[in-house]
């Protein structure tokens, strides 16, 4: 069973996933201080369950995984809220950001652990919604000291609880330096999705990490300056070939409601109009592996098969 932020559902009902996407990032001191200027609620639902009523509609799409850390803004009672009027299961996320302010430097990494274990065994703050996914990063301060604490305690949670864990890297040498991190540490490396990797076009390295056994999050289709759409359709293409389809999970990485995108948002939803949608994937994508000679199977292994299997452990 797989922890939604409607309840628990079976795996198998999982259906196809988008496996790292965000309904909303913002700051949430920032938020707490304005309010609606900030961030509005209602309108934000609105627009989050229309874009996962789309996805359902256009491309079938029946989960995504929520992989927004508690403090970049996850909001449960907005992923809530937007499940219940698409009808698109969302799976929540507990774990930290790689930001290094003075709480994460402060208090200790045993300290984190218990309470993000209390998410996960007691639900996130008094909403009874249990996450189903630990998230950890490596920004761009690389790997640091502090950042290692960071992935310690990723690495804490999923032992301890047997919750799998998405990750956030900005080269494939933090995506390498992750996965030996977690190995050292003695962390189950199939519960393990390094993150990301899509963007880096270095076969051999990303052979190495699916061949040590985790996942590779081909999971920013779409986000053309960080890689072209070519370059990560001939990625894709070749770690296919090489026998490793059962090891790649897809997305997009959209973040609908971003703060940083408004000045005010009274002009919402305009600009998140013209933006990125969760259709992207099945409508360019997959028309482009099956020129390749993809089948319905293979897409149908990277959309449901996958993500059923990381979650099943
Ligand atoms: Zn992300």
């Amino acid at each position: 069973m797989i922890n939604t932020v409607l309840g628990e559902i079976d795996a198998s009902d999982m259906g196809r996933t988008l496996m790292h996407e965000h309904a909303v990032c913002f700051d949430v001191s920032l938020r707490n201080a304005f309010g609606k200027k900030w961030v509005d609620e209602e309108k934000a639902v609105e627009f989050i369950a229309k874009r996962l009523k789309a996805a359902k509609e256009n491309s079938g799409i029946q989960t995504i995984v929520d992989a927004t850390p508690i403090n970049s803004g996850r909001d449960v009672r907005i992923l809530k809220q937007a499940s219940l009027l698409s009808g698109v299961n969302i799976l929540a996320a507990t774990g930290l950001f790689a930001f290094e302010n003075f709480p994460i430097v402060g208090k200790s990494a045993e300290f984190f652990v218990e309470l993000l274990m209390g998410e996960i065994f007691g639900g996130i703050e008094d909403t009874g919604i249990k996450p189903a996914v630990v998230k950890c990063a490596t920004g761009p301060q690389g790997f640091t000291e502090i950042n290692q604490k960071l992935l310690w305690i990723a690495g804490e949670v999923c032992k301890r609880t047997g919750i799998p864990i998405t990750t956030h890297t900005e080269t494939i040498d933090m995506a390498v330096e992750q996965q030996n991190f977690f190995d050292k540490n003695g962390v189950d490396l199939s519960k393990v999705i390094i993150g990301h990797t899509g963007d880096y076009n270095d076969i051999e390295k990303l052979s190495e990490i699916v061949k040590k056994g985790s996942y590779l999050g081909l999971d920013r289709f779409g986000l053309d300056e960080f890689n072209s759409l070519e370059n990560r359709v001939n990625t894709l293409d070749q770690l296919f070939q090489k026998g490793f389809a059962d090891s790649l999970v897809v997305s997009h990485d959209i973040v609908l409601v971003f703060d940083a995108d408004y000045d005010d948002f009274s002009d919402f939803p305009q600009k998140a109009e013209n933006g990125r949608t969760f259709d992207y994937f099945c409508e360019v994508v997959v028309p482009r592996l099956k020129e390749r000679g993809y089948h319905d199977e293979d897409i149908q292994r990277l959309l449901v098969d996958n993500p059923r299997r990381f979650f099943e452990g």
